[in-house]
Parts: structure tokens; sequence; C-alpha cells
């Protein structure tokens, strides 16, 4: 897989940029899984870690963030994953960053939802992630069900004056009809919060519908199970709904491989370039960077070895701008920053 290091650079790497579809425990470096095991007195190698690191499906993925988020107990660990991950958007030139908090699985663990996201968020704030801004997403684990939903959704709802901007489900696509969540979504939505769902990763094409007419997502993680649907793709181009892509999440949990029915795909089967061709709005995100072995610049370069122009490059980036959950002013003036800094780089 291409790293930081490996990875040719694109005409986007010094442009600010927003990222939309980010897990925070999905961020867990490999040496940092080894440092939050030590401090629960688990002892753990880097081997051991690559071992579990390495899955060829959706279901060994699930396994692994829940063996890796095993060892967030607290407040303090959360604080620790949220400073790593802050350190490598600021590399990434990342200016703005929705962050998605598995409230489902600190619930699961009967955590301290408030204690863990109060943890986070100072994190975040802090002067060293100045240049960074952070907007949070509470997530629901689907196949924990719709009761546990809901109460993520209330704390979803209670935290909004911390930052909490929208409401999500992600977790195994395929457990309990898409109906029984409709009460969460709709909950979430009339107390203002946005939202946005996992669906079409591994699910069908129907999968995307139902989030969108039943749950009401203004955001679809993934969807690439569109590429199967062109009425759906042209709807989703009218509607506007936007399709957050993450191209080495897709070959990593062999979601590629379902949609594509080829177990061989390769990143040269993503979707992403149809997609644009048909006017989808799509945006480019890591999911599980720290699982997935990837950062956002590398997933740019990616799109660019997809065959992407430099144009439908800036217009990527641009898309994660126009996509994010701000209020209106506030997306002007970082579309104002987004196109000066394109001007100034001589990509217009
Ligand atoms: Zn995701």
């Amino acid at each position: 897989m291409a790293t930081q290091a490996t990875r040719p650079p694109t005409p986007i790497d010094n442009l600010p940029k927003a990222e939309l579809h980010l897990h925070l425990e999905g961020a867990i470096l490999p040496h940092t899984a080894v440092e939050l095991a030590a401090r629960h007195d688990v002892s753990l190698t880097p081997e051991d870690v690559a071992a579990r690191y390495a899955y060829s499906d959706f279901r060994g993925f699930l396994e692994t963030f829940k063996w890796v988020t095993s060892f967030l107990r607290g407040p303090e660990d959360y604080a620790l994953i949220t400073r790593n991950l802050a350190e490598e958007l600021v590399k990434q030139n990342v200016v703005y960053a929705e962050i998605t908090v598995s409230a489902g699985v600190m619930l699961r663990r009967t955590q301290n939802v408030e204690a863990n996201f109060q943890a986070i968020r100072e994190v975040a704030q802090s002067v060293p992630f100045s240049r960074l801004r952070t907007a949070w997403i509470f997530d629901a684990t689907r196949q924990f069900g719709h009761d546990q939903a809901m109460e993520v959704a209330r704390l979803a709802a209670k935290l909004q004056p911390s930052g909490v901007v929208a409401f999500g489900m992600g977790g195994d696509e395929l457990a309990f009809p898409t109906v029984n969540f409709r009460p969460a979504f709709d909950y979430a939505r009339q107390m203002g919060l946005h939202t946005v769902c996992h669906a079409g990763e591994i699910g069908g094409p129907e999968s995307v519908r139902e989030a969108i007419e039943l749950l009401g997502a203004e955001r679809i993680g993934h969807g690439i199970a569109v590429m199967r649907d062109e009425a759906l793709a042209n709807s989703l181009s009218t509607r506007r709904v936007v399709l957050e892509n993450c191209l080495t999440s897709n070959l990593c949990t062999g979601a590629l491989a379902k949609q594509t029915g080829n177990p061989a795909a390769t990143l040269k089967d993503h979707p992403l370039p149809y997609f644009l061709k048909l006017g989808v709005p799509v945006t480019l995100s890591t999911d599980d960077p720290g699982l997935f072995h990837t950062d956002l610049l590398a997933e740019y370069s990616h799109a660019a070895a997809l065959g992407l122009s430099k144009e439908q490059l800036v217009q990527l980036a641009e898309q994660s701008f126009l996509a994010a959950f701000v209020s209106p002013e506030d997306k002007r003036q970082m579309l104002v920053d987004f196109r000066a800094a394109v001007k100034s780089a001589g990509l217009v």
C-alpha cells in the first residue's frame, strides 16, 4: 500500500483541505495500539498488531476495529488518539475535519461518553492544533440495534453546544432492517443535527436508497454500490446527495471486490471516475487511516492514478468544503480561502 513516504505527490498536497469521513478510533496507528495496550497491562509487539491489522474482508475489519478499540478505556486513552490524529491532519494541511466518534462502542462498553468526549475536544481545541477546525459526528453501531442508536442520537443532540454537528450510523450494514433506525434519525434531525449513514459499502444500491429515503441521510458513507445502478447515480446527481468515497478503505475491506464481483479488484476498478462523469457529488476521505495504512494525501494520489485531471482533483477537494456541515458564512469563507490557495498555486 502506498504511504505518505512513497506516494507520488499531487497538486492537492499543499492546498488547505477538508476531510469529512474519518473515524477517530480507525486512526489508531500500530505503535499507538502497542502504547494503549501497555497502559492497560497488555503486552503487544508490533508484529502482534500487524497480524491483527491484516484482514481480507469486511467482517475481519470489524473484528479488528473491535479489538483495537478494546484498549480505549477512558478519557486519557481518547485524548492520546485525538492528539495523534490531529498531528497527522495538521501535517497534511487539513484545515477542517468532521471526525466520527463511535459513541455506540463507548455505550456498549458502559463508558462515560460525555467524559470521553470532553477529553477529545480539549485536545482538539488545544494550541498546537489551532489551525485545524474540528466538528464531530456521533456514530451509532448498526449491529447494536435501534434502541442504542436512539441513545447515541440523544447524546449527540445534548452535546451539540460542544461541537457535535451530526448523527450517523456505521458498523455492519447488513444488520437489521434500515427502517428500524428511522426514529433515531428523525429525532436527530428534529434536534437540529445533520445526518449521515454508511450505505452501499457492502450492501447493494437499495441500501443507499433506504438511507436516503427512510433515514433522510444527507451524505452517504461510501455508496460505491451506486456503480451498479445508473438511475440511482443520476438521481444522486440531481438531488445533490454526496457520496463520501474512501479508496483504500474499499480495497482493504473487500468492499470493492464485492461490489465489482471481482475478487481480484484493484483501485483501478473504483467507481470514483464514473461518479464524477455522471456529476454525482463526491468527497474523498481516508475512513480509518490507521487501520488502512493511508492518509489523505495518499488518497488524492490514488485518485490521480485513476486518471483524474488536475481540475478534477481540485473539484474533488473543493467538494469537501461544499459538503461540510458548517454555517453558510463559514462555508463561504472556507471556499474563499481554498480558491485563493488554488489560484496562488497556479492551478486555475
Ligand atoms: Zn466509515
